[in-house]
C-alpha cells in the first residue's frame, strides 16, 4: 500500500468516525425521548390504577350502604349528578391529571395547570 493510499483511507474512516458519531447523537435523543415516554406512561399507569381501585372500593361501599335502608340518609342520596361529576373531575386533577379541555386525560407534569384551574374555580 502506497503511503497516499494510506492517507486517503484514513481520511475515509475519519468520514465515516464522523457519520456513526452523528448517527450515535441521533439515536441517543431518540432513547430519551422513549425513556421520558417510558416514564410518563408508568406515571399514568400507576395513577390510573389507584383511581380504578378508588372507583370500584367505591362502587363496593356504595352498594353496600344501599343493602341497609338506615345508612341511607347518611349516605346522601341526594348528591345531584352535576355535583357528583365535579367531585371526580376535582379529584383526578388531584390525582395528577388535566381536567382542561385543552389537556384533558393528559398527565400534569409541571404543577398545577391554569386551565384547569379556571375549570374547576367555575
Ligand atoms: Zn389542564
Amino acid at each position: 500500500m502506497e503511503k497516499k493510499d494510506i492517507y486517503t483511507n484514513l481520511l475515509d474512516l475519519e468520514t465515516k468516525m464522523d457519520n456513526l458519531h452523528s448517527e450515535l447523537g441521533i439515536l441517543k435523543l431518540e432513547v430519551k425521548k422513549l425513556l421520558e415516554e417510558n416514564q410518563r406512561y408508568s406515571l399514568e399507569n400507576e395513577q390510573l390504577r389507584k383511581v380504578l381501585k378508588r372507583e370500584a372500593e367505591a362502587t363496593a361501599s356504595a352498594s353496600s350502604i344501599s343493602d341497609n335502608p338506615a345508612e341511607l340518609h347518611e349516605g346522601g342520596e341526594n348528591i345531584d349528578i352535576v355535583g357528583e361529576g365535579y367531585d371526580n373531575l376535582a379529584r383526578l386533577y388531584h390525582e395528577g391529571f388535566h381536567i382542561c379541555n385543552v389537556y384533558y386525560g393528559h398527565l400534569r407534569t409541571e404543577g398545577d395547570c391554569l386551565f384547569c384551574l379556571s375549570f374547576l374555580n367555575k
